[in-house]
């Protein structure tokens, strides 16, 4: 049977447990993640925007299986790999890092970094794993000698390829980029993101884009997810998303206080401009199961906000909010 969409995380919740000390026998819980619920379709991007802290990377590691949920369900084609190691399912996923750096071995060579998944798979005959690491560099926009130095002999752009290629070696059908180009100078950010899309169109990959820069992610994605504070309080397509009826169409207050983050470079669109959020700094809480994690900083709270987690509520196509103000 083949599933209707790739990814689909159902009531996903993760949480860490905190000691305050060597002797405190009874330690906290820390919950990141609240009841994360998410479907990508095949061959789409969706993109998920959030502030530091609002547990994005989190829900990456989930996805790729570094850490295990603590509940709730994460289907991948319809099988379901919460807890599973299946390995031939869990290549068909792999990550892109943050920091292209500190996510390559220095003391390997490039040939041993993209050979090693080919190998540990048995994905190739040793006679031509060669070519194939050649294949891959020439592929993520590098030249096959580059195979026989070290990571500290690359740019942040070519070190970048170079963990794409890694990626690469294994076939995926989604790739989770975790900010794959804040530590990238602009030029060199646009030739990444020309990449990936050359690569979901040659290939079909899907990716979850993970990013703080809106316009970037408005360009990537087919549909973009908003989270604040381990929860999605938004999922949009992407015209609704920076769209020039942004600040007209039914959006969760926080993604307008997104919104005004990003400069318009035209005068008449900032006159639609009616909505200005308390831009504090919300506190830390972790008593949110019962109240909307926005309310301290939302100028729309009702008395209700303060009593009851609103739900997802479908307000337009392919459109969700979670807040009081669309029930
Ligand atoms: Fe604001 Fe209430 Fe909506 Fe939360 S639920 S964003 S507090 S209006």
């Amino acid at each position: 049977m083949i599933a209707s969409c790739l990814l689909e995380l159902n009531n996903v919740t993760k949480y860490y447990s905190i000691r305050r000390g060597f002797f405190d026998t009874r330690p906290k819980e820390f919950k990141v993640l609240h009841d994360v619920t998410l479907r990508l379709e095949y061959k789409k991007i969706l993109g998920l925007v959030g502030e530091s802290g609002s547990g994005k990377s989190t829900l990456a590691r989930l996805i790729v299986g570094l850490e295990p949920v603590s509940s709730g369900r994460i289907f991948f084609k319809g099988k379901d790999i919460s807890c599973l190691k299946d390995l031939r399912i869990r290549r068909q996923i792999q990550m892109v890092f943050q920091d292209p750096f500190s996510s390559l071995n220095p003391k390997k060579t490039i040939f041993q970094i993209i050979s090693e998944p080919l190998k540990i798979h048995g994905l190739c005959p040793k006679s031509k794993i060669r070519d194939e690491v050649a294949r891959l560099l020439v592929e993520a926009g590098l030249l096959p000698d580059a195979m026989d130095r070290y990571p500290h002999q690359f740019s942040g752009g070519q070190r970048q390829r170079i963990g794409l290629a890694r990626a690469l070696a294994l076939d995926p059908e989604l790739i989770v980029a975790d900010e794959p180009t804040s530590a990238l100078d602009v030029s060199i950010q646009a030739q990444i993101i020309n990449l990936f899309l050359e690569l979901h169109k040659k290939r079909g990959i899907s990716f979850l884009f993970i990013s703080h820069d809106l316009p970037l992610v408005e360009f990537v994605s087919d549909d973009v997810a908003v989270m604040y504070q381990g929860r999605i309080i938004e999922i949009m397509p992407k015209k609704s998303f920076l769209g020039k009826d942004r600040f007209v169409e039914r959006h969760h207050p926080y993604t307008r206080l997104l919104f005004e983050s990003v400069p318009l470079p035209d005068p008449s669109l900032s006159q639609k401009k009616d909505f200005k959020a308390e831009a504090l700094e919300a506190s830390i809480d972790l008593s949110w199961d019962n109240a909307c994690v926005f309310e301290p900083r939302c100028k729309y709270k009702m008395d209700i906000c303060k009593k009851i987690s609103p739900e997802m509520k479908k307000v337009g196509d392919n459109h969700y909010i979670a807040c009081h103000l669309y029930n």
